[in-house]
């Protein structure tokens, strides 16, 4: 995959989270932002979630969207929420 991104240097790569949803841990939070993706799996807000629902926090950043960069142990990862990604993503 190629993307070109306009906001490249305001992403902060991580060596790699530990991959739970909702972890504030500074190599897990958001690449752009800084701020947790998703919602932990034992956040009470998940207990009333409709499986069905196909629109809100809790479905949109479930899967978050990592860039990858580097090989083997030099490689980096960046994690974005949905809409940070889009402000990344040149126009
Ligand atoms: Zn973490
Ligand atoms: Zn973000
Ligand atoms: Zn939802």
């Amino acid at each position: 995959m190629n993307f070109i991104l306009n906001r490249l240097a305001e992403v902060r790569w991580s060596s790699g989270s530990c991959g739970n949803l909702g972890c504030s841990d500074p190599e897990c939070v958001c690449a752009l932002c800084a701020q947790p993706i998703g919602i932990p799996e034992d956040d009470p807000r998940r207990k009333d979630h409709d499986d069905e629902c196909c629109g809100c926090p809790i479905c949109d950043d479930d899967v978050p969207i990592i860039l990858f960069r580097g090989e083997g142990k030099a490689m980096k990862q960046a994690a974005f929420h949905h809409k940070c990604f889009e402000k990344v993503l040149a126009k």
